[in-house]
Order: C-alpha cells, then sequence, then structure tokens
C-alpha cells in the first residue's frame, strides 16, 4: 500500500484524484477516511452528530467523565496503523495501558474469577474452580488460535463480497466447525459451570447471544493472548481526539451536524448526497459508516434493489439492545477491578428472554467499567466514575423505555448495593441511562441495536453486508452491519477491506 508520510494535504498522490464522501464518523468511517486521504483522495467525512467517535461519545456530568461506547482496546496494532499511515506513532499520542485483570466476573452464589493477563495466574484462578479445566484451557485456546489463523488472518481484512471467495473457505470454515456457537465448542473443552460462562460471553462484545453466534467468534479468546487487552488512558474520547487532530493535519475535511437523507445516484452510480437540510455533497465514491440496514431502508431510492433488501430484512436477526446506566460515586470502591462481569442468577435462559422472546427479564448480568481503578482523571477525587451495560432486547421487543428505564435503573443500583458495592444507593451520584431508543435516535441504529446485525454463521462474511453494494459499483460500506462484523477491530478492518475494493478497481481501471 502506497503511504502518505506527510499529513501536508499538498504532497498527496495526486496520480488517483477523486472526492470521497465518507457518512459515519465511528471508527470505521474515522479509519476509512484516513486511508483514502493517505491515497491521495479528496475527503469528506460527514456525522449527524456534533463530536466524532460514533458510539464512541464523551459524556461529561457533575465532574465525571464517561466514555459512552467503546472501552477495551484489543489488536491495537490496527489503530497504530492509522497513525503510520501519515508517519507519525500512535504512542507519540495517547498511551494505551495493559490492564491486569483483564476481566473480574463476580458469579450468583459470591464466587469471583479473574480473567489474568498471564496464562499462568490464569491458570491459578480455573484451578480454584475445577483443576481439569486448567488442560481444557489449554486446548480451547489452541482451538482459537486455529479459528483466529483462518478467521482473522485470512478473512476480516479481505473483502468477502464474491461468492467465490466465500465457496474456497468453505472448506476452512467447515473443518473448524464454525457452524458451532462459541458456547458450544468453549463448552466441549471446559467442565465447570461457571468457567463455562466466564469464557463464553465474548460474543455478547459484540452483540451475540454465545449460543448463536457463529464459533468463528471464539477466535476473541486468542486474539486477547496475542496482543493483550488495553485501556486508552484519559478514555477512548482520547483517542478519538487524537484521531481527529489526525485528520485534520491530514486534510480531511470533517463536518459534524449533518444527517444525510439520501445518497443520490445516476445512471446506477452513487454521485454524492443530501443532508437533511438540503445541502448537497458532491462525490466520486461514497462509503456508508451508518449502519447498513438504515441505510438501505431510509436512505437509497425505493428502487427493487432496495425492495428486496427491506422484504429480507424480516429474516435478519439483530443483535441485543443495551441499556446502559452512567453514574458517579462520592466513593471509591477498591475492589472492583476495571473490567467487571456480574453475573445473574440464570445465563443461557436469561439470553433466551432478550434474544428470542424479547421481553425485558426480572434478572439480568452486567458489564461494570470502572475507568477510574486506571485512571484518575475520570473523577473528582476520591469518587468513582462507572457504567454499567445492561443488555436487553432491542426494539423488536416491544418494550416501554419510558417506563421501563426508571424501573430498571432502580433494580439495577438495588441489585449492586446488596452484593459488590454496598451502600451505593446512598451515595450515587449524577446518575442518567441510555436506551435502545437512544441508539436509534443518536446513531440510526435499525431497531436501536447495540452493535447492528447479529454475527451468526448466516450472517457472516459473504453473508453480511457487502463492503461494496452489488448493483450500486461506488458505494461502500466500512461499518459493524458489514463485513467482517462488530467491535473496533471489526470496523477497523471493515475499513481496510474498502481500501481494497477501492486498490482493486484502480488496478483494473489502469
Ligand atoms: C456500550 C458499548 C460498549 C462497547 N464496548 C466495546 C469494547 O469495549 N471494545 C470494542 O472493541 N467494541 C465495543 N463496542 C462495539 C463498538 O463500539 C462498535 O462496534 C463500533 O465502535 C462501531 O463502529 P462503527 O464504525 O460501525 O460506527 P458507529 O460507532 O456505529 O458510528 C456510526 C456513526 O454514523 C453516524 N450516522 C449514521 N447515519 C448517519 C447519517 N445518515 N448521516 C450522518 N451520520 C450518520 C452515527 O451518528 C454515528 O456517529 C461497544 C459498543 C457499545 C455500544
Amino acid at each position: 500500500m502506497k503511504k502518505q508520510k506527510s499529513c501536508d494535504p499538498g504532497k498527496a498522490d495526486q496520480s488517483m484524484p477523486g472526492r470521497v464522501l465518507v457518512i459515519g464518523a465511528g471508527f470505521g468511517g474515522i479509519a476509512v477516511a484516513l486511508r483514502m486521504r493517505a491515497k491521495g483522495f479528496e475527503v469528506t467525512l460527514v456525522d449527524r452528530l456534533q463530536a466524532i467517535g460514533g458510539r464512541a461519545q464523551v459524556f461529561e456530568r457533575g465532574g465525571f467523565r464517561h466514555d459512552a461506547g467503546p472501552t477495551v482496546i484489543t489488536a491495537p496494532f490496527l489503530f497504530d496503523e492509522l497513525f503510520e499511515l501519515f508517519g507519525e506513532r500512535r504512542s507519540d499520542h495517547v498511551e494505551f495501558r495493559s490492564l491486569d485483570p483483564w476481566y473480574r466476573f463476580y458469579f450468583h452464589g459470591g464466587r469471583q474469577f479473574d480473567y489474568r493477563r498471564s496464562i499462568e495466574d490464569t491458570n491459578d484462578e480455573i484451578r480454584k474452580f475445577e483443576p481439569a479445566d486448567v488442560e481444557g484451557y489449554a486446548k480451547l485456546l489452541k482451538t482459537s488460535k486455529a479459528i483466529f489463523d483462518v478467521g482473522f488472518e485470512k478473512l476480516a481484512d479481505r473483502p468477502f463480497h464474491r461468492v467465490r471467495t466465500m465457496l474456497a473457505q468453505i472448506p476452512s470454515l467447515l473443518r473448524l466447525k464454525s457452524y458451532y456457537s462459541v458456547a458450544g465448542i468453549v463448552n466441549r473443552h471446559l467442565k465447570h459451570p461457571l468457567l463455562r460462562q466466564a469464557f463464553s460471553i465474548h460474543p455478547l462484545l459484540v452483540g451475540g447471544n454465545p449460543f448463536t453466534t457463529t464459533s468463528i467468534y471464539a477466535l476473541i479468546h486468542y486474539l486477547e493472548r496475542r496482543w493483550g487487552v488495553y485501556f486508552c488512558m484519559g478514555g477512548t474520547g482520547r483517542l478519538v481526539s487524537a484521531l481527529h487532530t489526525l485528520l485534520l493535519k491530514a486534510g480531511v475535511q470533517v463536518e459534524l451536524g449533518i444527517d444525510i437523507a439520501e445518497i443520490t445516484l445516476e445512471k446506477g452510480r452513487a454521485t454524492g448526497a443530501i443532508s437533511e437540510s438540503g445541502r448537497v455533497f458532491l462525490a466520486d465514491r461514497v462509503i456508508c459508516n451508518g449502519d447498513p440496514p438504515t441505510v438501505y431502508a431510509q436512505m437509497l431510492p425505493a428502487d427493487g434493489n432496495r425492495r428486496k433488501r427491506l422484504a429480507s430484512d424480516r429474516m435478519t436477526q439483530y443483535s441485543m439492545g443495551l441499556f446502559v446506566l452512567f453514574f458517579g460515586t462520592k466513593r471509591q470502591y477498591p475492589k472492583i477491578a476495571h473490567h467487571t462481569i456480574w453475573m445473574g442468577p440464570r445465563y443461557k435462559e436469561l439470553l433466551a428472554d432478550i434474544f428470542d422472546k424479547k421481553i425485558l427479564a426480572d434478572d439480568f448480568s452486567l458489564y461494570v467499567h470502572r475507568p477510574t481503578a486506571t485512571d484518575d482523571s475520570f473523577a473528582p477525587a476520591g469518587c468513582d466514575s462507572f457504567y454499567v451495560l445492561c443488555p436487553v432486547p432491542n426494539l423488536r421487543g416491544k418494550i416501554d423505555w419510558d417506563e421501563k428505564g426508571p424501573q430498571l435503573r432502580d433494580r439495577i443500583v438495588a441489585a449492586l448495593s446488596n452484593t459488590i458495592m454496598p451502600d451505593l444507593e446512598n451515595i450515587i451520584s449524577d446518575d442518567f441511562w441510555m436506551t435502545p431508543e437512544d441508539f436509534k435516535t443518536n446513531y440510526r441504529s435499525m431497531h436501536g441495536a447495540g452493535f447492528s446485525i447479529a454475527p451468526l454463521f448466516t450472517q457472516s462474511a459473504w453473508f453480511r453486508y457487502h463492503n461494496r453494494d452489488p448493483h450500486i459499483p461506488n458505494l461502500y460500506f466500512a461499518a459493524a452491519g458489514a463485513h467482517p462484523g462488530a467491535g473496533m477491530p471489526g470496523v477497523l478492518c471493515s475499513a481496510k477491506v474498502v481500501e481494497a475494493l477501492i486498490d482493486e478497481e484502480i488496478q483494473e481501471s489502469k
């Protein structure tokens, strides 16, 4: 790949001129804008929000800072690459701090399990539950590596829009049993029911039910071991700001508060887009970072192709919704690890309520983020900043969030108060929350899903939204709903796939 070693737009490679419009400034949109700019395109990046970052917004209330979305950084090299495109080093701008433990689990009944940075320490933790599972974990990691070698190394950043690419991969996918679920693979290796839960939660980080998500996602175990688990000091928001500076230095035109209403087409090609307020953006290529189902349902003309897509959408399964409770505390909870998972009494049955029955159950499981465990800049001295993420049904479940939101807030605070955060009810401060309705409104996420379409086998690789529209040759997708999928590593890879497609086109046109 040709690298532009300077942030001076005047030095861009002029042999590949053209205007690129990127709609949406989530991580996929930011990454693809930088990649296109490094190739010499004139790039405009627009977002409907007032800040870039997409789901990685930052909220400040009462002296407490909160990252609104992603906090767990894996595969850091994917961020490093973006700075290197312009001859810069990511580490000169933001520090990624290695965490230990990676996650702390509190199970219903009071047992605690630390998933640690070193395998030896993790084995010591496993031994406390089931000594035989130490060997099982080694086997799980071996299986995960085999999946990683294909799923990450060969598939994640390669175009997957041709059926022949999928056919070529079918033998590997069958050999790796990708028709199994992640829980299926984990349960084959581990015996203890609580360890089975702890080691199968990964699909939830990308919006999937561990019992139905394709086992390709079991590669996350090895991915974490390969590069580690990090927190960006200052928060994910600081990483977003560093990328914003890089975009501006590189000469990307960033326009915020622009809600794109329609992608304009002429003779079967995209010509740009029009915003809700009527502003016209002309472009030779349009790259969507917004949710692909929303783009097809609301931003493209209602022709036969769109109608077909909308009809098939009824069969599409979406990731779960998220109820995210943000708050500060007037005292600290030093025993709460940076990434804490609080498991409720039910696992498989609760997931079925969320994903299949789409009902709001009386019980729940929670992810608790305590950035002040690593970085005290998130709260006033002696205080903690938290967000608690509770998986809930997406908006296909008919839940009245105006009514249920405050109730769920109270139930979560009471459950934490009674277990790992005594007295929380009395020392909680400046709390507010987001529901799936906010995901729909703020990010234009279809059905308010937290992570776009679910990571099922039948919705992965060639079956996922392609990175290039099959009928509009200059319309691309770098987004969680497109190949390879959600999560920061997923969308950063999605940007690489779009770059590869455009490279291919340029080669073909020569
Ligand atoms: C609470 C939460 C926690 C998470 N934790 C982690 C984690 O720890 N680690 C991890 O790797 N991943 C995590 N994820 C997943 C990860 O954040 C997402 O998968 C990823 O950030 C999605 O990026 P994206 O590029 O698809 O864009 P998005 O973040 O979805 O952003 C898309 C942007 O496009 C804009 N947009 C949409 N339509 C239009 C339009 N018509 N006009 C203009 N703008 C438009 C939206 O406003 C939005 O800003 C988490 C997600 C959530 C919600």
